[in-house]
């Protein structure tokens, strides 16, 4: 049996702590296809809005003609195509996964705006 899904996502969580690295990256670091890796992120992702110490971070992919910045995207992909200048020179998006404060995390349970 294959290894479950569970701990390509703790080896990516892992890599992942405090520094930013592209999907590329990572699929580098797991020998594992660079889809699969963006696949497992979402899930990371969900799993991580409910960890109070960690904080997942979206570096949005840019282009390198007009330095336009994706931000906003909900795709994980790198975009094919900038919207502004039609290139398709674009850094890919970068991921990273921050600690957080406590002492932020238990002032305001009322506002849980980020
Ligand atoms: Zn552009």
């Amino acid at each position: 049996m294959l290894p479950p899904d569970r701990t390509v996502r703790q080896r990516i969580i892992e890599l992942l702590a405090d520094t930013r690295m592209s999907s590329y990256q990572l699929a580098q670091r797991l020998g594992i296809a660079e889809r699969q890796v963006e696949e497992h992120l979402p899930h990371i992702i969900k799993s991580l809005a409910r960890n109070r110490m960690r904080r997942f971070v979206l570096e949005p992919a840019t282009c390198f003609d007009c330095g336009f910045v994706f931000r906003g995207r909900k795709k994980l992909t790198r975009p094919g195509r900038c919207p502004v200048c039609r290139s398709e020179g674009i850094s890919a998006p970068r991921y990273g996964i921050d600690s957080v404060k406590e002492r932020a995390e238990r002032l305001d349970s009322h506002t849980a705006s980020e």
